[in-house]
């Protein structure tokens, strides 16, 4: 009898390679198991050899003999040097038209300059964001494929089956654009992540230095914030970390938890690249350098605490209910700001890469399965649908009007936390983005006449066209 052959090819079989194979084969899919070291093949199959179909292979060759064509080989390897290792190892045991799946955390410019190179060997190369970490890979996470439009006939079908589904039931999955976009939006994902957890970080700061709320009191008011248009995964999981007590002293888990944030990079790619596309994404580099700040300069802090002054002005908590209410205001406007600048910087990606990114779809793949999932996302892509195009995402009227309701709440938090020197950089830093955008001039024109003074480097002026170079008194 013929052998039977796999659907799909996993290789890598770490935590996140061996919950997508998983996830794969409890969807009807039969999936071939490699893993450089054959411990973790065998410890896969002896857990959970029962979720479904898998073929067992120790070489890549017979990896690359289990499979039916086209192949769909995933690679899950660690991201950097070990995915080119693999690609290496697999190229010259494949066939025209077989695609190379990376859905590791890789660079964007890597996915770029590999799918090149295999395009030239006419072997599809996709690299495919995965947002959702271990408990997303096993049970739907949401997927972000890069790669040929051709790719994703044979590949999308496999990859939605195994996404998390919206509660509309539409799969999180969609063809993102060529090469290096899908990893690219996973990238931003990412930075939008960082801006989302920095300013319930500002709230909770606000909640319990002004308001007076102790973390059990503050776990109420996120689970009824959760219940407003703030509702999300990360809000509802504020909640439950601000209930937690310490079992070892009785005090909220969350005080006796080191106050230095860890990251492992992808804020500080969408920083890097943002800079580079000149794409204002002030929340994110914000939320990047605040945890710099908690860590890198802890060192600096413990002096500071004891050297610099505070000037503050001394006051009372505020336990009013207006004042919370403000707060959740300040919050859901500063994250509206975080998700308008994350959706500018990829529209001017999409434009500088030839990508023709749909916001409404890749809006749509956040609702579930991510981390960022959250109401919110819907209206997003409501604002974006059919190819509308907001020429930024604060003119939909449905966030226009809020944010005009929600302005002097918004206002008012930040006064309040620049006089009590209570850091907020998100909430500030995306008000002062909200102005300048808003205001009729900037001083940018002051900028250009120091310029034109100190550089000759010209201005343009606002009554005619052309450069000009004033002959300033203070010429050398
Ligand atoms: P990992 O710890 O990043 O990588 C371990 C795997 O890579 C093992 O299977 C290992 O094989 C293999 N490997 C390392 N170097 C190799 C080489 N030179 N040649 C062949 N294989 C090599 O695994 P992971 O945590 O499952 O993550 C996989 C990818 O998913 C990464 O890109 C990660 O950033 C991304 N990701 C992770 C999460 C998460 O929550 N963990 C979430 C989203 C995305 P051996 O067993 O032989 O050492």
């Amino acid at each position: 009898a013929e052998e039977k052959k796999a659907q799909i090819g996993v290789t890598g079989l770490a935590v996140m390679g061996a919950n997508l194979a998983r996830n794969l084969a409890r969807h009807g899919h039969t999936v071939a198991l490699h893993n450089r070291s054959v411990e973790k093949t065998d410890a896969l199959l002896a857990e959970h050899g029962d979720d479904g179909e898998f073929i067992r292979t120790e070489t890549m060759q017979e990896l690359v003999d289990s499979l039916e064509k086209p192949r769909r080989i995933l690679v899950m390897v660690k991201a950097g040097a070990p995915v080119d290792a693999v690609i290496d190892q697999l190229v010259p045991l494949l066939d025209e038209d077989d695609i190379i799946i990376d859905g590791g955390n890789s660079h964007y410019p890597d996915t770029i300059r590999r799918e090149a190179a295999l395009a030239e060997k006419n072997i599809h190369f996709v690299g495919v964001g995965v947002s959702g970490g271990e408990e997303g890979a096993l049970n739907g996470p949401s997927i972000m494929p890069g790669g040929s439009a051709k790719s994703y006939e044979s590949l999308g079908p496999l990859l939605e089956d195994i996404s998390a589904k919206a509660d509309d039931g539409t799969p999180c999955c969609a063809w993102i654009g060529t090469d290096g976009a899908g990893h690219f939006v996973k990238m931003v994902h990412n930075g939008i992540e960082y801006a989302d957890m920095q300013v319930i970080g500002e709230a909770y700061e606000l909640l319990r230095d002004v308001a007076g709320q102790e973390p059990g009191d503050q776990a109420n008011t996120f689970a009824e914030w959760n219940r407003t248009e703030l509702s999300s995964y990360l809000i509802e999981i504020t909640a439950e970390v601000l209930k937690q007590v310490d079992a070892r002293t009785g005090k909220p888990l969350v005080d006796v938890i080191v106050d230095a944030a860890g990251m492992k990079g992808t804020g500080t790619w969408t920083v890097m690249a943002a800079l580079d596309l000149g794409s204002p994404v002030t929340a994110i580099a914000e939320s990047v350098f605040a945890r710099a700040l908690s860590s890198t300069e802890r060192e600096t802090r413990l002096e500071a605490q004891k050297t610099l002054a505070a000037g503050v002005r001394e006051s009372d908590t505020v336990g009013d209910a207006a004042f919370v209410e403000d707060v959740r205001r300040a919050l859901y406007c500063s994250k509206l700001v975080a998700y308008a600048q994350g959706m500018e910087m990829l529209a001017t990606a999409s434009g500088e890469h030839n990508w023709d990114l749909k916001l409404d779809t890749i809006a749509s793949l956040w609702r579930a399965g991510c981390i960022i999932r959250a109401e919110l996302l819907q209206d997003i892509m409501a604002a974006y649908k059919d190819g509308a195009e907001p020429r930024n995402l604060l003119f939909a009227p449905v966030f226009r009007d809020v944010i005009e309701e929600y302005l002097p709440s918004w206002r008012r938090v930040v006064v309040e936390a620049t006089e009590r020197g209570i850091p907020a950089p998100v909430f500030s830093s995306s008000l002062a983005y909200y102005d300048g955008l808003r205001r009729p001039r900037l001083n940018a024109a002051l900028t250009q006449g120091l310029r034109d003074y100190f550089g000759a480097h010209t201005y343009g002026r606002i009554d005619t066209d052309g450069a000009f170079h004033t002959l300033w008194s203070g010429d050398r």
